[in-house]
């Protein structure tokens, strides 16, 4: 069964989480956008160094340049099996762009994770990441910021830049409008589906593979 996937929803939908369940069931990549950038901030490349100040707004970067870094990215040999994206595509003509990149012999899945707003800004404003391993997590909502370890390897958990008060507010606003007209765009073609992302996890990945099981057969 070859497939290639694409995750929507609003940021704290939990795809990240599906999205490396998945990856790891299916053994094919997780490629998130998001990811990618902030790594490359990380580093200081000449593409983190372009983007920065941009992703700290959570404003979007521009189509043409994630465009063409997804585009590279789906020529490395670790996507002939399938890939899963996150992340991409966020606007129509990262859609459209996309259409032309996908092979010809694997069905393409959309998979939106649907949840409501009042409950992803109660999930962002409890989600840290590791400074050592990276993975994100959640916190309780009672738990002191300062004090909370990394239950995997013990190292320092604190909040994303892009997960601050105001800054979710204003991806909300972002995502909300970008969105709709990608969502139009795949709810008119076949293999999109709609998962119910209030479920535990636990549920949604196992809607999850049901869904891309009858996609794909
Ligand atoms: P994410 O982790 O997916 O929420 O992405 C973090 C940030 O990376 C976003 O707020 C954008 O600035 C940028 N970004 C990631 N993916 C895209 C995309 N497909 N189009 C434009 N900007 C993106």
């Amino acid at each position: 069964m070859r497939f290639n996937l694409v995750l929507m929803g609003p940021p704290g939908c939990g795809k990240g989480t599906q999205a490396i369940r998945l990856a790891r069931r299916f053994s094919i990549p997780h490629i998130s956008t998001g990811d990618i950038l902030r790594q490359a901030v990380r580093d200081g490349s000449p593409l983190g160094r372009e983007v920065g100040a941009l992703l700290a707004t959570g404003a979007l970067v521009s189509d043409t340049l994630i465009t063409s870094l997804v585009q590279d990215r789906l020529t490395k040999p670790d996507v002939s099996h399938g890939f899963i994206l996150d992340g991409f595509p966020r606007t129509l003509a990262q859609a459209q762009r996309l259409g032309g990149m996908l092979p010809d012999d694997a069905p393409l899945v959309v998979a939106l994770i649907a949840v409501p707003e009042e409950e992803i800004v109660r999930r962002l404003s409890s989600r840290r990441l590791c400074e050592s391993c990276r993975i994100t997590q959640s916190v309780s909502d009672a738990s002191d910021p300062d004090s909370e370890s990394c239950p995997y390897c013990g190292g320092r958990l604190v909040r994303r830049e892009d997960d601050e008060a105001s800054t979710v507010r204003r991806r909300l606003a972002t995502y909300a409008a970008e969105a709709e007209p990608v969502l139009s765009y795949y709810r008119q073609r076949q293999g999109f589906v709609g998962i119910d992302g209030l479920q535990p996890p636990e549920r949604v990945t196992t809607a999850l593979f049901a869904e891309i099981a009858r996609q794909t057969t």
